[in-house]
């Protein structure tokens, strides 16, 4: 039976583009081409606006969530790769529900907008910042030293304080933030779910410990879960290497791999 070819090709009439158009008006992302002068270029405007519409959180214009776990995927893959470190941080205003009480949720989203200005200036354009939620945000730092990590979240808390963020000609706010922060490890492939849990231990032990202060966990202090030991060495379904076992937690040649962690 001889095959036949149809067209794929379909007319831009035939597609309901009207809601997606009148989504990307209103956020104003990108101009696009005239649907008459150019089909093609404006479907493409259309999808790529959708995309971009879909990775931004609306209020402050950052990376939303969705882009946040993308990028972190993609950090991790990074660090399996080439042993780089990588370092996440987790921000929480503190005390942010006595603004809203205080001065009413658009003040709050005011100083939710504020507080992403100021954290996006901290970072280097290959960072990403993005907000986590509510009043937190997250930054994953791919390539990030140990002493580069510790001064940029410095860094972030004194800009996050030393902010004065002007809401009427008689009222000015002031906040303060939190920042927990860990490095993926370097020499076992984690997950974004326990890369962030471990961030949001140090968020906690920063919030106990006062607020308004950086907790890091070290590389060294990384405590390689049975998830993640599962993921190294569960395709061999041969049990725990002996030598696991046999140096009482230490990993030999963790440290030539440029890191000298801990296996619970
Ligand atoms: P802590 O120092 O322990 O973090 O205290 P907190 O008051 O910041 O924490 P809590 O979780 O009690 O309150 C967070 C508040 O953030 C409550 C919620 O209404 C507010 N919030 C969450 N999302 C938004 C938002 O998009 N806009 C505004 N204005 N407020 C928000
Ligand atoms: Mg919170
Ligand atoms: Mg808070």
């Amino acid at each position: 039976m001889a095959t036949q070819t149809t067209s794929s090709s379909i007319a831009l009439q035939q597609l309901q583009l009207d809601n997606a158009r009148a989504l990307l008006d209103h956020s104003m992302l990108v101009a696009l081409p005239s649907p008459q002068e150019s089909p093609a270029g404006y479907l493409q405007g259309v999808i790529d606006g959708l995309c971009e519409l879909s990775l931004k959180d609306p209020l402050t214009g950052l990376g939303n969530r969705r882009h946040f776990c993308a990028v972190q995927e993609r950090t991790i893959d990074g660090v399996a790769r080439s042993g780089d470190p990588a370092l996440l941080l987790m921000l929480d205003v503190d005390h942010f529900k006595r603004v809203n009480d205080t001065y009413g949720h658009q003040v709050g989203d005011q100083v939710l907008q504020a507080i992403a200005r100021a954290i996006a200036k901290c970072v280097r354009p290959m960072d990403t910042v993005a907000r986590y939620g509510g009043e937190e945000f997250a930054v994953v730092l791919p390539n990030c030293h140990t002493s580069f990590g510790a001064t940029v979240a410095e860094r972030i808390r004194a800009a996050v304080e030393s902010l004065v963020i002007p809401i009427s000609p008689s009222l000015t706010i002031k906040v303060t933030a939190s920042v927990g922060g860990a490095y993926a490890p370097e020499w076992v492939r984690s997950t974004a779910s326990l890369w962030t849990e471990r961030a949001d231990l140090q968020l906690y032990r920063a919030k106990t410990e006062g607020r308004n202060r950086v907790c890091l966990d070290h590389p060294q202090e990384i405590y390689v879960s049975a998830e993640e030991k599962n993921l190294l060495f569960g395709h061999l379904a041969l049990g725990e290497p002996a030598w696991i076992e046999s140096v009482t937690g230490e990993v030999p040649g963790a440290s030539a791999l440029g890191a000298a962690q801990r296996v619970n």
